[in-house]
């Protein structure tokens, strides 16, 4: 096992022991691709989302929010695509029936050829992807000798699509009950909506509806923790603009996207952009930035050029009219649109993985070390942690005095049990960027002493400058 998956594991390992992230239903063995968010996982994702939501809408003029239904009218995904398009192609190995997605069956296999080898069979799979040829990519797999991890055979059955999508019923009588399905991406809310708010809001195009909902798909192959998993959530912004003015529309959200990212102090060489080979059937043009998880640059947030593939469908479906009048150039016409789509768990896994650091403390005199999570302080659950040194003598009452003042303002955590050192290190371990330690010397000169997450620096500071000092590091 490589050292970067030995850290992913340890990943894994800390969001369950510090509360971050749980196997859903775990105590019934979990459910396959589905986790649950703990005390500080919740606030995390919370952070982010608010982090997202605000850069989108607040500091847009020409962006707004919805919140649409999880549930929505079957039609919906048929004109989407959703129903005869949202799939993808699968080989099953007969000997162990195990599935597996087919591209990530010739990618895996192709890491564990030389580079160049290697970098062959993904161009030929992409060929063969593009062109939808299942025989060809089953031939491939067979020439290859790619075996399945399980049975260790190369015995496969034929290439075959399998849609993602959950359904369910609607209704509580079953032969009055019509099929309906999970969402499995919040764009199509906002399609569905667009007269509603670019009327009622008196939009004028250019302009966005951003959303953050739950979706769900029937990953077949979901692993890697929450990378990839049966329900997670997406952050997705719909950019409406005159027809022949997309690409210019695209290349300012690709770089506006990258700087979001950029701004919350990730490493740059962590990131590229990664253009599709094959484009999915509503786009012209499509990009992801990918970041360099534990396990590899993988997708976090795709930008697609989705013409005006969407409105007109939903045009066509619907039979109603889905245009814009635009009153500079007198002309009537179906707005083309630009996407940004992030998953929120994917953003979620990607701070984690690069906030956190194994620490060696080890002085000549004493081994050491500490886990640290380095998130930024505007995304990390807990602000500022106040420990009176001693329950007794008075510093609980000033400690919690700080306390009330702070907390209506961000988050603070509380805690008088342990010595300060193993205090200050379970805060390292969540991530609290600061810690102030109340004790005697505040009682005679009104200070405290203030200690920095990253640095481990301690300084004595004013009581009455804290709040002040945190809300200037998180704003
Ligand atoms: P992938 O190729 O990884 O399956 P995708 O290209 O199908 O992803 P999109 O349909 O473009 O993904 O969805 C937009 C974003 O939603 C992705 O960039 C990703 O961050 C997130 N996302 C998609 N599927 C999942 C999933 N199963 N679990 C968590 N996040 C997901």
């Amino acid at each position: 096992m490589s050292t970067d998956q030995n850290k992913f594991q340890a990943i894994i390992s800390h969001c369950k022991e510090y509360g971050f992230v749980f196997q859903s239903s775990e105590i019934y063995d979990g459910l396959s691709a589905v986790y649950d968010y703990g005390q500080y996982g919740s606030e995390l994702k919370k952070n982010i989302k608010d982090y997202w939501w605000k850069s989108m809408t607040q500091l847009h003029e020409d962006i707004v929010g919805i919140d649409a239904a999880i549930f929505m009218h079957p039609t919906t995904w048929k004109a989407s695509g959703h129903v005869d398009n949202f799939s993808d192609p699968m080989i099953d190995n007969k000997d162990s029936n195990k599935r597996y997605r087919v591209d990530h069956l010739i990618e895996g296999y192709a890491e564990t050829l030389p580079t160049e080898a290697g970098e062959a069979l993904l161009a030929q799979m992409d060929e063969l992807l593009k062109e939808n040829d299942f025989a060809g990519l089953k031939t491939l797999i067979e020439s290859n000798k790619i075996k399945c991890t399980v049975s260790g055979t190369v015995n496969w059955t034929e290439v075959r699509q399998f849609n993602l999508m959950f359904s369910t019923q609607l209704g509580s009588v079953t032969d009055e009950a019509s099929e309906i399905y999970l969402r499995p991406e919040t764009a199509q809310g906002i399609f569905v909506n667009f007269l509603n708010v670019q009327k009622t809001g008196r939009m004028k195009v250019p302009f966005g509806i951003a959303q953050i909902g739950k979706a769900f798909r029937n990953e077949i192959v979901a692993r890697q923790f929450i990378f990839r998993m049966r329900e997670f959530e997406q952050m997705e912004m719909q950019f409406f603009v005159r027809p022949g003015t997309q690409q210019e529309w695209y290349e300012k959200w690709k770089e506006e996207r990258m700087q979001w990212h950029l701004s919350l102090g990730i490493d740059p060489a962590k990131y590229h952009f990664k253009d599709h080979i094959k484009l999915a059937h509503y786009a012209d043009a499509a990009v992801d930035i990918e970041y360099e998880f534990p396990f590899g640059f993988k997708e976090v947030e795709g930008i697609h050029s989705r013409t005006d593939f969407d409105l007109k469908q939903h045009q066509e479906y619907s039979k109603k009219k889905i245009q814009y009048f635009d009153t500079e150039i007198n002309q009537n016409y179906v707005p083309y649109v630009i996407e940004t789509s992030i998953g929120l768990d994917r953003m979620f896994l990607l701070t984690i993985c690069n906030a956190y650091a194994e620490e060696d403390l080890s002085t000549p005199e004493k081994a050491d070390s500490r886990v640290v999570l380095r998130l930024p302080a505007k995304l990390a659950p807990v602000k500022l942690a106040i420990f009176p040194l001693t329950k007794k003598e008075g510093l609980p009452e000033l400690a919690r005095e700080l306390m009330n003042d702070c907390k209506s303002a961000f988050y603070c955590f509380y805690e008088e049990k342990d010595a300060i050192g193993r205090r200050y290190r379970r805060q390292d371990a969540i991530g609290t960027p600061f810690c102030v330690t109340i004790d005697h010397q505040t009682k005679e000169d009104g200070t405290v002493t203030i200690r920095h997450r990253d640095s481990m620096e301690q300084e004595r500071i004013p009581l009455s400058e804290v709040k002040a000092l945190v809300l200037n590091k998180i704003s």
